[in-house]
């Protein structure tokens, strides 16, 4: 059934690869990339089923549930025990950040459907960063709701490529492209329904990486909740030659950026960062705040910076003779 779900939705997204002029030439794209075609998709099923085998838990699912806030707002985990997806409703329509991997974007639909809300109505579409375990299920989440695609010029050409920047050639990193509606810089605001996400670029992980951080209120207190775009070398070259021109010198201005950020939430793109399951615990156990740690973040980020200064030296050493 779900698979007989996911090949509709694959032929929808391939329709939905052309734009028709009225999304390119409606005022709200005024200024924005030009619409082209997209490629297509080549991730294949034998390397998406060899992610599946890899990562069992990126597939073990978690029951939707709200993260923080309260009378329908707020942020919402749509995501499962290994991959951070998020939802954010308002009375204009819904938020969503992340899509999982190539395979999931029906499966985030679902979860927004368990939670009540209709996944046609979504309407913006974020990524943490253009990797495709996480904008993998972008291409489907936005063909089934014609929402805008938001993210950096950093993290644009991989996105609508549908490939690992600086790896284009590696099948088995290969997503779904998705169009780019709107470029969005460090600092810039995405508006919508009443609610507010501030965008950061902490590039590094990818040359667009971006976080996320919005208000949400919860019993008569503001909690700035932070989406962080993960800051970890995983497969990147940082040497000879790196992944990208100037990766080590923006992971080093991530560090510089981030260091001092101390978000009441601290949520991520992979759970484990921010021990999801454990404070879900908390709050199934009757604490509402079981996710507001000011501390969390810093902890995190200055574990990531030592394993970062690690790799960096290996990676420097295997390639020096
Ligand atoms: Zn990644």
């Amino acid at each position: 059934m779900l698979k007989n779900r996911f090949l509709a939705l694959s032929l929808l997204s391939l329709a939905a690869c052309t734009p028709g002029p009225d999304l390119a030439e409606s005022p709200k794209n005024a200024g924005i990339t030009k619409t082209e075609s997209l490629p297509e998709n080549r991730i294949s099923a034998e390397n998406l089923a060899k992610w599946r085998k890899g990562n069992p838990s990126w597939y073990a699912a978690v029951e939707p549930f709200q993260v923080i806030g309260e009378d329908g707002a707020g942020i919402y985990y749509v995501g499962t025990e290994g991959l951070g997806m998020f939802f954010i409703p308002t009375q204009d329509g819904h938020i969503v950040i992340d899509g999982g991997m190539p395979d999931q974007g029906p499966m985030v639909a679902d979860a927004i459907t368990q939670l009540g809300y209709d996944p046609k109505d979504i309407k913006i579409l974020l990524n943490s960063h253009a990797h495709l375990d996480h904008s993998g299920g972008l291409a489907d989440l936005k063909a089934m709701s014609g929402a805008d695609m938001i993210a950096s010029e950093g993290d644009r050409s991989a996105l609508e490529g549908g490939f690992y920047l600086g790896s284009e050639d590696e099948e088995f990193l290969f997503a779904p492209p998705v169009k780019v509606d709107r470029i969005i810089a460090d600092g810039e605001k995405v508006s919508h329904g009443g609610v507010t996400l501030t965008a950061y670029i902490t590039p590094g992980h990818s040359r667009g990486c971006t976080s996320w951080t919005m208000d949400v209120e919860q019993g008569g207190k503001s909690y700035e909740v932070l989406v962080f775009c993960s800051a970890t070398v995983a497969a990147n070259r940082l040497v000879n030659p790196p992944q990208y021109e100037g990766i080590v010198e923006d992971y080093r201005s991530t560090f510089d950026k981030t260091r001092d950020w101390t978000p009441d939430v601290f949520l991520a793109n992979h759970p484990g960062f921010f021990g999801l399951m454990k404070k879900r615990e908390r709050q199934r156990a009757g604490d509402p705040l079981a996710f507001v740690d000011d501390q969390a973040f810093g902890k995190f980020i200055t574990r990531v910076e030592g394993w970062f200064i690690d790799a960096l030296q290996k990676q420097s050493a295997a390639t020096t003779p």
